[in-house]
């Protein structure tokens, strides 16, 4: 069976259609199917058409969240409850086509764990919204330090042996996007164009958008922590540079220092070594944030042993 997971907040416009297109997919896909919808605090019709849905179609299920938490909270929900095989991860505002699960699903029978779609184009979206996203993605990818995909979000299939690995993440402060690459597995890349949503609004205003991304940039990297020691040698350097000149300059006949230049150095110098340690103190601190996520230290993907020890003989006896 494959769970198709979607994550829904104030879609009533869409559920509708996004249940007819993806039924109308999956009745030519040789599979039992599951459909997963996560209400995260809709205050609209969305948990009433979900009910409905699910008396009318016992493929339906549902989970109503006590309130909204957000995307990501909402899809780890999701993946505690998936009883499918696999799951594939989509929006509900159709964005992300219906269309692509056979690939996905042809790709999982061949043998691959995550199979993710790769956005070629996005319709409906501002030159403004595409330009940022640009840049966002390519100063991510330089400073990450677990591996980013580009133009690649949730929609994907995950096996159940990368839904368990993703289920042992259990960090609050979630960033989905990067923990598909943390747990690694066997992944295939299914390009597809972005569609527009089909109906109501976008849930991500800038001001969300500059959120997520800042979480993105602060949960795959900490090099924010080490700007502050980067910045201290700088002053530093510079506080021996003028020290240099000053001293040059003492040397030579007839030429008069002003005596504020002696003040500026050890400004410079005191202010340098104070960064220096407040960026010393950013790689402990680092290290903490990242040994706090407690995630696993790692993923099996296959092991195997003929060998069979004592105890365990005498397991299989009993
Ligand atoms: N979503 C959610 N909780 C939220 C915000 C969004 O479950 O707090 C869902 C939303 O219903 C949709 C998906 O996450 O299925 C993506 O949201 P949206 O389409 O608004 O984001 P965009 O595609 O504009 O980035
Ligand atoms: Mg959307």
């Amino acid at each position: 069976m494959i769970t198709i997971l979607a994550p829904a907040y104030n879609e009533e416009e869409v559920l509708g259609l996004f249940y007819n297109r993806v039924c109308n997919v999956i009745k030519d896909i040789d599979e039992e199917f599951e459909l997963l919808f996560i209400n995260d605090g809709s205050k609209d019709r969305t948990l009433q058409i979900l009910k409905e849905l699910a008396s009318s179609d016992p493929r339906v299920s549902y989970i109503d969240l006590s309130r909204n938490y957000g995307k990501e909270i909402a899809m780890a929900a999701g993946f505690d409850h998936v009883k499918g095989d696999a799951v594939i991860i989509m929006d509900a505002d159709l964005q992300d086509p219906p269309e692509l699960i056979k690939d996905m699903v042809r790709e999982w029978r061949n043998g691959y764990d995550d199979v993710y779609a790769k956005r070629r184009t996005r319709k409906g979206e501002s030159a403004f919204k595409k330009l940022t996203s640009k840049w966002y993605w390519s100063l991510l990818a330089k400073i990450a330090y677990i591996p980013v995909l580009k133009d690649t979000g949730d929609f994907r299939l995950l096996s159940r042996k990368a839904l368990n690995a993703l289920m042992e993440c259990r960090e609050s402060e979630r960033y989905t996007k990067g923990m598909y690459s943390l747990i690694g597995f066997k992944k295939k890349e299914i390009l597809f164009d972005r569609e527009e949503r089909a109906a109501g609004k976008t849930k991500y205003n800038l001001r969300a958008m500059l959120l997520h991304a800042f979480h993105g940039i602060t949960s795959m990297s900490v090099l924010p922590l080490k700007l502050a020691g980067f910045t201290g040698l700088l002053l530093c350097g510079a506080a021996f540079v003028m020290l240099l000149v000053l001293i040059v300059q003492a040397l030579m006949p007839d030429k008069t220092i002003a005596p504020w230049s002696w003040v500026i150095l050890p400004v410079l110098l005191f202010s340098g070594l104070q960064m220096v340690f407040i960026g010393i103190m950013g790689e402990y601190i680092g290290r903490i944030f990242k040994e706090t996520k407690k995630r696993p230290l790692y993923f099996i993907n296959e092991y195997h042993t003929s060998i069979t020890t004592d105890e365990e003989r005498q397991e299989g006896n009993k």
